[in-house]
């Protein structure tokens, strides 16, 4: 196959529009619902929290905006230790630091890159007054949820469910965002669907619910008058971007069905190079919002990265994620490093960090790559993409 630079640029994810979007956005100018109240809010949160099987939630800004009020429904205050998952964005762990809590990150585990239910045990051991509990469901991939909530219980520790990458996810037949006493989702531009910016908070607390829906309209308490007791946000979302949102409902499954054709086509592929994919358990249902490779440890050529860029020295039959992706770039393929652990990051130099042995979420940042999974990408163009990967390796 002959290689050329693509025209038009291959994403690694972007927004698709289907057209029911903007009927729901022209319903909400039509009837002058240009605000926060309204009929695409309704809806959306109707939606969505019977799709995943919740019994309430809040439509915010942002799923950051999600994460934070259940940062604060969990009662977390200044000085307080807060497990996080350490391999994920750092939107997962902002709102603890918003509210001055203690993070101490967790390493992840093989199977899913999610947290170690092992490496959480032992950090409970270390720091048995923690009372919240962040994981993530990191690219679409449940983590090991009844093992991490159990724990969780044990320990009488509040369990947040950061399901942003995983909406319409399952494991044992349960739906991810469900299995945390908070949850969130995003409808970031770049998730599954999305709503241009925005996200949800889910609990089937519904007075913890109610309570969210409070402060993220200026904690307005009942009076004629604007009466406060609590100090509120402005983290509602709008009914416009709403609209987007509804419409995006509409194809959530064929979304979800599109990526996991592009998680397989990459498997097929690209089977016969040193890598695997991100995996997942047999017991799970991923949503593959990013399909991911890992490169075999004896087939990474020598290379060294900084906190700014990486180099490498590249020989025959070997590679490395940044020799991957500056590839793909000269050929106009977006691809994307694995998230950078939030204990790797200057920010968090100083915080605590709880692993078994080796260190499993710096290997994957190490060894691992996202690749364009754009559900608007063509087969023949995939097809591409895996031919310009093979090169990397001289094949
Ligand atoms: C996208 C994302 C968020 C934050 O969502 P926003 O809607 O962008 O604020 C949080 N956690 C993870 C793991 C994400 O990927």
């Amino acid at each position: 196959m002959e290689l050329k630079r693509f025209e038009k640029r291959v994403l690694l994810s972007s927004a698709t529009m289907h057209g029911e979007e903007q009927a729901f956005i022209k319903e909400a100018f039509d009837t002058n619902w240009v605000t926060t109240v309204g009929e695409n809010i309704n809806q959306l949160e109707k939606g969505v929290s019977e799709f995943v099987g919740a019994k309430g939630s809040v439509a915010l800004a942002s799923g950051t905006a999600a994460l934070h009020l259940a940062i604060k429904l969990a009662g977390v205050k200044q000085g307080d230790v807060v497990f996080a998952q350490t391999l994920t964005f750092d939107a997962t762990v902002n709102p603890v630091m918003y509210e001055k809590g203690k993070l101490v990150f967790i390493d992840s585990e093989r199977d899913t890159w999610n947290m170690d239910p092992e490496a959480l045990k032992k950090a409970f051991e270390k720091y048995p007054e923690c009372k919240c509990v962040i994981t993530v469901n990191l690219y679409g991939t449940p983590s090991k949820l009844d093992e991490i909530r159990k724990i969780c219980d044990e320990h009488g520790a509040i369990l947040i469910e950061d399901a942003a990458e995983s909406l319409g996810a399952s494991y044992k037949g349960q739906m991810t965002g469900t299995f945390g006493t908070y949850n969130s989702v995003s409808f970031n531009g770049n998730k599954i669907i999305t709503t241009s910016g925005g996200g949800m908070m889910l609990s089937d607390d519904l007075d913890a619910v109610n309570k969210a829906r409070k402060w993220s309209t200026q904690a307005r308490d009942a009076a004629p008058w604007y009466q406060h007791t609590e100090l509120g946000y402005n983290y509602r979302m709008s009914n416009i971007v709403a609209g987007i949102g509804r419409g995006q409902m509409l194809h959530l499954e064929e979304h979800i069905a599109r990526k996991k054709e592009i998680y397989d086509r990459y498997r097929e592929g690209l089977k016969d190079l040193p890598l695997s994919m991100n995996p997942y358990l047999d017991c799970s249902k991923p949503i593959f919002w990013l399909s991911c490779i890992l490169i075999d440890k004896d087939a990474m050529c020598e290379h060294n990265r900084t906190d700014h860029e990486g180099t490498y020295t590249v020989v025959p039959g070997k590679s490395c994620p940044d020799h991957i992706r500056e590839t793909l770039e000269s050929y106009n393929v977006e691809s994307r490093p694995i998230w950078k652990p939030m204990h790797m990051q200057p920010i968090y130099a100083e915080n605590d960090f709880i692993k078994l042995n080796e260190d499993v979420s710096a290997d994957i940042f190490d060894r691992g790559l996202c690749l364009p999974c754009d559900i608007k990408m063509t087969d023949e163009e995939q097809d591409i993409v895996i031919e310009i990967i093979k090169s990397c390796f001289g094949k």
